[in-house]
Formats: C-alpha cells, structure tokens, sequence
C-alpha cells in the first residue's frame, strides 16, 4: 500500500512545473529560431496554401451551385442555405486573391514580411469559414464536422512554431465557443459540441507541435549535413592546393611539375611537337640571405616567382625546383622560342628593383635550356641536359642563358 503523505504531493508538484518550465522553454527557444529554418518553413507553407487554395476553388463552386439550384423546404434550411453560400463564396474570393499573391511573391529569392502577413490571412481565412460553417450548420444539424477538419487542416497543413500553435488554436476555439452558442439553443447539444470541440483543439494542438518538432529536427540536420559538406569541400580543395603547390611562392612544386611534364612528354611522342625546360637559379643568392637576412630572401623568392607567373602564358607551368631554383616547363616551344622566353626572364629580374621591407634589391638570375625529346626517360635525359647547361652559365659569368648542346 502507497502511503500519500504531503511530501510525495509536493515532489510530483514540483515534478511537473519543471515538466512546464521545460516546454515553456521549448518553446521560447523555437521563437527564437534560426532564420533559414523559418524561411523554409514558410516557403513549404506558402506552396501548401498556393495549392491548397487552388485545389478549393471547384469545391467552393461546387458547394454554391449544390445550395443554389435545390429549393430549401423551412425558414430554418432558407437561412442556413444562404449562410453556406455567402461563406463558400467569400472563402472563393480569398482563395484566388491570396493564389494570386502567392504566385508573385513566390518568384523573390527573399520572402519578405508580405510572405508572413499572407500565411496568417489565409489561416484567419479558413478558420473564419469553419467557424462559420459549422455554427451555421447548428440551423439543421447538431454535427461539427468542419470544426474537426479545420483543427486537423491546421495542424498537418501549416508548419507553424509552437507559440504561434498556441495563439491559432487558442484563438480559434475561442471564437467556436463563443459563436456556437448564438445558433446552438438547446444545452446538452450545445455543451457536447462545446466539449467535443475542444477535443479536437488539443488533438490539433498536440499533432501540430508534433509535426513542428519532427519537421524542425529534419530542416536542422540538412543545415547541418549542409555546412559539414561545405566545409569538407573547403578543406578539400585547401588538401589539394598544399599537395600540388609550394607554400612559400605559390608555384607548382616538383610532384605537380612532374605530373605536367609527364604528359607533356607523352604528347610529344605521340604528336611530334616539341616542348623545352627552362632551368633557372639565382645568381649569388647566399649573398642576399648574409645583407639582408633568411626572411628578407624569403620575400625576395615570393617576389620573383610572382614576376615569373606573370611573364610566362597561361600554358607554361613554373615550378619551384628547391631553394632558389625555379624551373618551367614550355609546351609547344622549341629550343629557340624557349631561348626568346628565357632571356625575356632574364632581363626583367635584372631590370627590377625590388623593394622589399623598405630595402631595395637587385638581383640576375642565370638559365639553362633544354627540349624534351621523345626518348626512354624523356624527363631525367632533359633535366641532365637542362642542368649542365645552367652550369655552363654559370662558368661562364652568370646572368646568361645557355641552350643544350
Ligand atoms: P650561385 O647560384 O650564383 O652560384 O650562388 P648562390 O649563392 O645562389 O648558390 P647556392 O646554390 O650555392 O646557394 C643557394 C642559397 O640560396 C643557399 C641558401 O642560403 C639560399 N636559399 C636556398 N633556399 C632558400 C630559401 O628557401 N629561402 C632563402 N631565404 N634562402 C634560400
Ligand atoms: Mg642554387
Ligand atoms: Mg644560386
């Protein structure tokens, strides 16, 4: 036997006003709701009422020829046609305004403030015709019927938030007990229809927050898997970006350069053109490191590769080799339109003066040049070639540009 003292009531009172505490928080939190939820929320719930009004235009005709063309046989059914046609026909109106409207404003990218007013003339629209209807409906029959379908239609039509639930379920039963009572005369129909109306209240009520809630969670997580994704591409082309470029000047590194070079050399075997390297390294660079310091060279690297990238066309790929050597690979170039190119190289880095953390640099490079040739290891034969002619250059004093021989 449960023996109910003070303290277990006092313990399942404070039990359950924590339960309210939560949904009141519940749903002070949803007020408060990430705004592309309650865009797309809206969105649904203007494409709903778009068809749904569209889908009510022949129903409402209908239901006004249906009273129109039969005679009534009382006063009582006389007053009860008219009502269900003035309601029908009112109702028709609205559907093809708010249609209309919709069609517009459903062409924006942003819905607007608009987009809410006409949601919630809609609502008060549908309910006003229930709640008509079905006191109207009191003149002949004891039935609610359209009551029930208007909590239902609510809750499974429209996605709204729970305070919003709250206040359209709140005002609508509101009104329905109130105007049942104007035609409704005879108390135990009145008082039943009363009660079961706001059955169907909570019914709706409870399904509407439901939907929310599970419709909410599902909104969320595609946000979610959204931004994961997003940030998964981010990092992904970042990953690629760090495995094919040097990260102190921006240019190809030799993975990358190797991967161009080698399709470039099966193109040249395949169609018989022709393709060069430029092998190029900076005359007495660890002079610059020892005046100027580690990072003022650092900067000075990043400035000549810029001076490449920007001298060279969209084809060529210039890579950094390591340290202050850069090499670039020509396609569709012969030897001596790659001698044009590099010694266009040349003079530009020893025409320019750099200007680097207030100081002013000037520096020359020297080049080496070779083709690649349709041969076993086509890459490792040019780059022996290309190297011993960049030695050749600088035997013979630097700042020149020497071709295979
Ligand atoms: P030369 O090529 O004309 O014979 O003389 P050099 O002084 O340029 O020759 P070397 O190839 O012997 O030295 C290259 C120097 O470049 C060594 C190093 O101090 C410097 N260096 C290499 N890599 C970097 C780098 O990433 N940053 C900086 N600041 N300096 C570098
Ligand atoms: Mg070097
Ligand atoms: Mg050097």
């Amino acid at each position: 036997v449960v023996e109910y003292t003070e303290d277990y009531f006092r313990r399942s009172m404070d039990s359950s006003v924590s339960k309210l505490r939560t949904f009141i928080n519940w749903i002070r939190k949803e007020r408060s709701l990430n705004n592309s939820i309650v865009q797309k929320t809206l969105e649904t719930n203007l494409r709903r009422i778009y068809y749904l009004a569209l889908i009510g235009i022949p129903s409402h005709i209908a239901h006004v020829i249906m009273f129109w063309i039969t005679d009534p046989s009382s006063s009582e059914e006389a007053v009860w046609r008219t009502g269900i046609i003035v309601v029908h026909s009112i109702h028709l109106l609205v559907s093809i305004a708010i249609a209309i409207i919709i069609s517009i404003i459903r062409k924006q990218k942003h819905l607007s403030k608009k987009a809410v007013y006409i949601q919630y003339a809609f609502i008060v629209s549908l309910s006003a015709m229930a709640i008509s209807l079905v006191t109207i409906d009191q003149y002949v029959t004891t039935n609610i019927t359209p009551f029930l379908v208007l909590c239902l239609g609510l809750a499974v039509i429209f996605l709204l938030r729970p305070s919003s639930t709250l206040i359209v379920f709140g005002v609508v039963l509101t009104a329905y007990l109130l105007l049942i009572g104007t035609v409704q005369k005879e108390p135990a129909i009145l008082l039943t229809n009363r009660v079961n109306g706001i059955t169907f209240v909570v019914f709706g009520m409870y399904l509407s927050l439901i939907l929310w809630n599970t419709t909410r969670k599902n909104l969320f997580q595609e946000e979610e898997i959204k931004r994961q994704q997003k940030e998964l591409e981010e990092k992904n082309a970042e990953l690629q970006r760090l495995a094919f470029l040097d990260t102190l000047t921006g240019l190809y590194n030799r993975r990358k350069w190797y991967e161009f070079a080698g399709e470039e050399s099966l193109s040249i075997c395949r169609y018989s053109t022709s393709g060069s390297v430029v092998l190029m390294d900076i005359d007495h660079f660890k002079k610059i490191n020892d005046d100027y310091g580690h990072p003022i060279g650092d900067k000075l690297l990043k400035e000549i590769a810029g001076l490449l990238r920007k001298n060279l066309r969209a084809v060529d790929k210039p890579c950094r080799w390591g340290g202050e050597e850069f090499i670039v690979l020509l396609p569709n170039t012969s030897v001596e339109e790659a001698r044009k190119v590099a010694e266009k190289l040349r003079t530009m880095i020893e025409r320019t003066e750099f200007s680097i953390d207030g100081e002013s640099i000037r520096v020359k490079a020297s080049f080496g040049i070779a083709s690649i040739r349709c041969e076993e290891n086509s890459l490792d034969r040019a780059y022996e070639r290309v190297d011993r002619a960049l030695y050749t250059a600088k035997q013979s004093g630097r700042n020149i540009v020497v071709s295979e021989t």
